[in-house]
């Protein structure tokens, strides 16, 4: 800029200025420095204010801006302090025009700054406005809403399998008394049917016995369902938490969901109970898996049997199958022709009215689903296995 100079302005201190002489201050002799201004050139150095509005002009952000205003209109060391400061050492005769040129450019800076201020933040807020814009386009994020626990899963579809075979759902209490629990069910106090389940007691002597227990099976609620119903027929299903103090391994947890059914009506046959498991597994499982049944014990019906299904880990060859015990089969449900005392204490009559009673092992049936081999997975609350169904 220096070389657009005039001849009669010098720089000092950074800027240009007039100098002293009063020949170079020649009031007539015109604006030698032509812009949209008022500003006389002869006076105020011309390019001055160019400058100040161009290095305004590339001051990007606040703190720029703020630069800007100390260097040009501070009150300390302002260039454009510092030139009205300088009025005084003016030649009196060019005092007043000096100072009304100054006062001008003074005014359009301020002016400049003011407009400068208003796009920086105008500029902001469109830039705000854009990056934290909402895009109603964007896909939603999906909502970890949770699943049903693969045990819960299988126990519906289960209960669904029976209602659409016109069972309908009963359930009872899972602290239980051992009348119902033992007694009812034909497992008296010196029963040896009583050390096939190790059973978990409350601590509450009644005439200095305990008799209250967690129930170890759903059968209870199946005397129950009896008990307040006056005659047959009934089919129900009982659904529920069992509880037994037993060593865990992989088929084996101390707590298990057992689904139970009963069936009491005239002339209900053994034919009818197999009807009914081959319906469910048909359901469950698929047609493709082998089914084998065989004589079982259970004090509360006769005859009793066993269902067991080819093992889903080794296939049935059994060979250090630690799931099925090298056996091949898993036995997933217990079953059998209600016994007809159970009939006779429930107030029918065994001579006439007949019925099957089944109970289900709810997680060893998801084991059989979907080829889970520890049974220890399901109580272990691992998210990484759970939100696998
Ligand atoms: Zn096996």
């Amino acid at each position: 800029m220096g070389e657009l100079a005039p001849d009669n302005w010098h720089l000092v201190a950074g800027g240009w200025w007039p100098t002293a002489s009063p020949t170079a201050l020649s009031l007539t002799s015109g604006p030698l420095y032509t812009q949209d201004s008022m500003i006389d050139s002869a006076l105020i150095p011309p390019g001055l204010e160019a400058e100040a509005l161009g290095a305004l002009a590339s001051a990007a952000d606040e703190a720029a801006i703020e630069a800007w205003r100390v260097q040009w209109l501070g009150r300390q060391d302002g260039r454009l302090t510092a030139l009205l400061r300088s009025v005084k050492e003016q030649p009196v005769e060019s005092r007043a025009a000096f100072g009304a040129a100054a006062n001008e450019l003074k005014r359009k800076l301020e002016s400049a700054l003011a407009d400068r201020n208003e796009a920086i933040r105008k500029e902001a807020l469109r830039e705000l406005s854009t990056s934290a814009a909402l895009d109603v386009t964007l896909p939603g994020r999906p909502q970890a809403i949770g699943r049903l626990h693969p045990v819960t899963q299988t126990m519906r579809d289960i209960v669904k399998a029976f209602e659409e075979m016109g069972f309908r759902v009963a359930e009872g209490p899972e602290v239980e008394w051992d009348r119902y629990n033992f007694d009812a069910a034909r497992i008296p106090e010196d029963h040896p049917a009583r050390d096939m389940w190790d059973t978990i007691w409350v601590n509450t002597l009644i005439d200095g016995k305990r008799s209250m227990l967690l129930r170890t099976h759903t059968t209870p609620n199946q005397i129950r369902v009896m008990e307040r119903t006056p005659e047959p027929p009934i089919r129900v299903i009982v659904p529920g938490k069992c509880y037994r103090q037993e060593a865990t391994d992989a088929t084996h947890e101390w707590m298990l969901t057992q689904i139970e059914a009963l069936a009491v009506g005239e002339g209900v046959r053994m034919s009818d109970l197999k009807g009914v498991l081959y319906g469910m597994a048909r359901k469950l499982f698929g047609n493709d898996r082998k089914i084998i049944f065989h004589h079982s014990y259970f004090p509360f019906v006769e005859p009793g049997v066993e269902m067991a299904m080819d093992c889903f880990i080794c296939r049935g060859s059994g060979s250090d199958c630690r799931t099925c015990h090298g056996t091949g089969w898993i036995e997933i449900l217990g079953a059998g022709m209600v016994h007809p005392e159970i009939i006779d204490k429930a107030g029918y009559d065994s001579s006439k009215h007949t019925g099957f009673a089944l109970g289900i092992g709810v997680e060893r049936v998801a084991l059989l689903r979907w080829g889970i081999e520890d049974i220890r997975h399901f109580y272990q609350n691992d998210l990484r296995f759970l939100a696998q169904f």
